[in-house]
C-alpha cells in the first residue's frame, strides 16, 4: 500500500491508518520499546507528571491504545475513560489492565473527531499520546476535545514534534527514515505502517503552528513544553 497521505481522500486516511493499528496492535508494546529505546516510557512519566490526575476527578484519555497512559493515571484514584478508535488496541489494553488488577477503568471506543459517546462538559481533563497525528480531522478532534471538557478543565497532548537543532534533526531523521521500518518489518513483520508512522512524524505541524490549532478551536492559556530539544512536546490548553 502507498503511503502518499497527501494525495488521499480523508476516509481513506482514516482506513488506512485503522489498518496499520490493526496489524501492528499485538506487537505495539515492544515496538514502542525497541524503537525509542525505553524512553517512551519516560515521555510518559514526565507527561501524567505535568496532567496531575486527582482522586475523584474525570479523565478522558483519547487515541488511549493499549492503555499506558490510563495506567499511570488510574494510581492517582481518578476516574478514567480510555478511548481510541481501533477494538484491535482495545482489546489489547483491555488484557494487560486485567493482568494489573486495573478493573475500575472503562474502555470506551470512539473516533476523536466526534467523540459522540461522550456528553457535552463531562471531563475535568482529556489527554492524548502520540495520537492526535494519525487523526485525520486535526480541527474537528480538537474542537470535540473542547466540547466535552468541562469549564475550567484542561487539555494535554503528548507529540513528536520539529527537533529545533539542525544538526541533531538530521542525526533524528535519518535513523527514523532508515532504521524504523526495517525494525518495523522484522519485529511487528510490517515496514509498510512503520514508514507510515515515520512519515506522519515528520509531517505534524510544528509546536507554534499546533498551538495556533489548539487556540483556534477555543482554549486559552495554550502552551508547548519541549522535551528532549523538541523531539517530544507537551501541548496544553483550558477550556475558559
Ligand atoms: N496513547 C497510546 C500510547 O501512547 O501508547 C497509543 C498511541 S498509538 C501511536 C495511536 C493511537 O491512535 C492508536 O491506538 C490508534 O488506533 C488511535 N487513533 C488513530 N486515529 C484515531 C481517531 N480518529 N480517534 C481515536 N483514536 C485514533
Amino acid at each position: 500500500v502507498p503511503f502518499g497521505f497527501e494525495d488521499i481522500a480523508p476516509h481513506e486516511k482514516t482506513e488506512r491508518v485503522g489498518a496499520v493499528f490493526r496489524s501492528v496492535a499485538r506487537r505495539y508494546d515492544i515496538m514502542n520499546d525497541v524503537m525509542s529505546f525505553g524512553q517512551h516510557r519516560l515521555w510518559k512519566d514526565l507527561f501524567v507528571g505535568r496532567v496531575l490526575p486527582r482522586a475523584g476527578e474525570s479523565i478522558l484519555d483519547l487515541a488511549g491504545g493499549t492503555g499506558d497512559i490510563a495506567f499511570r493515571m488510574a494510581r492517582s484514584g481518578a476516574e478514567v475513560v480510555v478511548s481510541d478508535i481501533n477494538p484491535d488496541m482495545l482489546a489489547v489494553g483491555r488484557e494487560r489492565a486485567a493482568r494489573r488488577g486495573l478493573d475500575h477503568l472503562r474502555w470506551v471506543e470512539a473516533n476523536a473527531e466526534t467523540l459522540t459517546p461522550f456528553a457535552d462538559s463531562a471531563f475535568d481533563a482529556v489527554t492524548i499520546a502520540f495520537g492526535i497525528r494519525n487523526v485525520t480531522d486535526i480541527p474537528a478532534a480538537l474542537r470535540a476535545i473542547h466540547r466535552v471538557l468541562k469549564f475550567g478543565g484542561r487539555f494535554y497532548c503528548l507529540e513528536f514534534s520539529q527537533i529545533s537543532l539542525p544538526l541533531v534533526a538530521d542525526i533524528y531523521r535519518g535513523y527514523s527514515r532508515r532504521v524504523v521500518p526495517g525494525a518495523g518489518a522484522l519485529i511487528a513483520r510490517d515496514r509498510a505502517s512503520y514508514k507510515y508512522l515515520v512519515e506522519s512524524i515528520e509531517r505534524f505541524p510544528d509546536q507554534d503552528a499546533f498551538s495556533a490549532m489548539i487556540r483556534d478551536a477555543g482554549f486559552g492559556q495554550v502552551r508547548a513544553q519541549p522535551l528532549l530539544g523538541g523531539l517530544v512536546v507537551i501541548h496544553s490548553g483550558w477550556k475558559s
